[in-house]
């Protein structure tokens, strides 16, 4: 349902004031009797503008979602009384905003490090501050063999802005940690020069706010003063996902004008992309050079000890107790999800969430469970191949034997064993399957499948046979 009112309430305010206003809410629960639902906030200005400008479309987005009405209430707690009330599980609305599922929809909780005043007007968007995911800061960063480069890099400009490494650019793939190091720099340096102005921001956002401002014909409100002025005075600009300004030319010229002025005043700039500049061929050329000057630094996908110290944290970050049979879950999601921190993140979550929900002790049983679809399909190793050898191996017959179409039952058994198989832990359709097996049409596949289907209800042999085929799978 949070969800729900979410999407609504995002439909009906600008993206701006949806990040920093609605997502980083936490649903506290319903009073059904008096048609109270009630929300936290761990930022007083968060509250104050809610209740000043948002109750309104908060309460239709509501009544639109429940259809009833409700007096919407936004309390303030601290952060560690939020942090318990998620961890209870006591949240009554079905929260998609605990800090690890709401990164997952794109949208990361935030919160600011240092109020301002809260704007009144529209027209004042611009000027509402990027906040900092208060969890993303060196502490909670795991370094390990695929980052430890970046991370250095990374704290060598937290701790002296502007002096080495200007501009610092780091590269790396999807959910792998580059948001997280740039929010950990902006939220070090504040913490020792609080009076420095450190600005983050999504490229996407600062295209968007350049376009609002261009709309303002003749700069005749002054948009456009301001648009320049924000970014010309940041002492620290952390600019984030850089590629999004592929092809975007005019974002792209205001951009470099912001960068040079920044950079030849001795302000620092760090960038972050999913490539290594010299890939960004939608770039100026002018950009692309520039990004250059100084240190580029890739991350890496992380190996396994770095997944299992990742999830750890995590788990600790949660306030789970860590049991032998919890760490036996960390070490069966670290084996499974290899290539996005993001992923790992949320299927850890998704398993301390359920347990919480329904009471049920974690153990590798449970998460195999309520993990199956990521672990079934998100395995890039698990495809029809790997399947067809190990069925072979297991009942002692050649892959010529698997494809061919022999009806003897020593062949055929372990043939529709394997079909069966295909199916249920790969995303292959029916006639793809078929093409493993010596070119076999869909029926017989789907005839296979039913067949063992029905004969491992009913033989507790034969699907402990399968269960462990699984296994050596997996
Ligand atoms: P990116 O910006 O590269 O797509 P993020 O910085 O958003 O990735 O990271 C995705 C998630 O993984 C975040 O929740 C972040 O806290 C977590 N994460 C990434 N790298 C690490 C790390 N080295 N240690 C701990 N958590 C990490
Ligand atoms: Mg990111």
């Amino acid at each position: 349902k949070w969800r729900d009112i979410l999407s609504d309430i995002s439909e009906n305010v600008t993206e701006v004031s949806y990040r920093s206003w609605f997502a980083p809410l936490v649903p506290m629960e319903i009073d059904e009797d008096a048609a109270v639902i009630y929300f936290a906030t761990s930022k007083k200005q968060i509250m104050e503008v809610l209740e000043m400008r948002y109750i309104p479309v908060f309460e239709r987005a509501v009544e639109s979602v429940y259809h009833k009405k409700y007096k919407v209430v936004v309390k303030n707690k601290t952060e560690s009384e939020i942090q318990q009330q998620l961890n209870m599980g006591t949240t009554q609305i079905p929260s998609g905003n605990n800090p690890a599922s709401a990164h997952t929809s794109g949208k990361p909780p935030i919160s600011t490090p240092k109020p301002k005043a809260p704007p009144l007007q529209e027209e004042n968007e611009l000027k509402e501050e990027y906040f900092l995911n208060p969890q993303y800061n060196f502490d909670n960063f795991i370094v390990g063999e695929n980052n430890k480069y970046a991370h250095a890099v990374a704290y060598a400009v937290a701790e002296s802005p502007a002096s080495t490494y200007n501009p610092l650019f780091i590269y790396g793939g999807s959910g792998l940690g580059k948001t997280h190091l740039m929010h950990a720099i902006g939220h070090y340096i504040l913490e020792h020069n609080p009076n420095m102005n450190v600005l983050y921001v999504s490229s996407e956002m600062f295209t968007s706010e350049l376009i609002k401002a261009l709309q303002d014909p003749k700069n005749s409100s002054g948009m456009m003063t301001r648009f320049k002025n924000k970014y010309r005075s940041a002492d620290v600009l952390l600019i984030d996902d850089i590629q999004f300004l592929e092809g975007k030319e005019s974002t792209q010229t205001e951009f470099f004008h912001t960068f040079n002025e920044l950079h030849d005043s001795g302000k620092q700039i760090v960038i972050s992309s999913d490539r290594h500049p010299s890939k960004l061929r939608e770039l100026d050329d002018r950009l692309r050079s520039r990004f250059q000057w100084n240190i580029v630094a890739d991350i890496k996908p992380p190996d396994y000890e770095t997944r299992v110290a990742i999830l750890r944290k995590k788990a600790e970050l949660e306030n789970v107790e860590i049991d032998n049979d919890f760490l036996d879950v960390i070490d069966l999601i670290a084996e499974k999800v290899k290539f996005n921190i993001r992923e790992l993140e949320s299927a850890l979550s998704r398993i301390i969430s359920y347990s919480t929900l329904f009471h049920e002790h974690i153990d590798v049983k449970y998460a195999r469970k309520n993990l199956n679809d990521i672990f079934s399909t998100r395995d890039f190793n698990i495809n029809c191949e790997t399947i067809k050898k190990a069925v072979c191996k297991k009942y002692g017959i050649k892959l010529a034997d698997i494809e061919s179409s022999k009806r003897k039952r020593e062949f055929s058994h372990p043939r529709q064993i394997a079909m069966y198989l295909c199916r249920e832990m790969t995303d292959s359709s029916l006639p793809k399957i078929g093409e493993y097996f010596g070119g076999r049409d869909h029926t017989t596949v789907l005839h296979a499948y039913d067949k063992i289907a029905s004969e491992i209800k009913n033989n507790e042999i034969l699907a402990d046979e399968i269960h462990q085929l699984k296994e050596d799978i997996e």
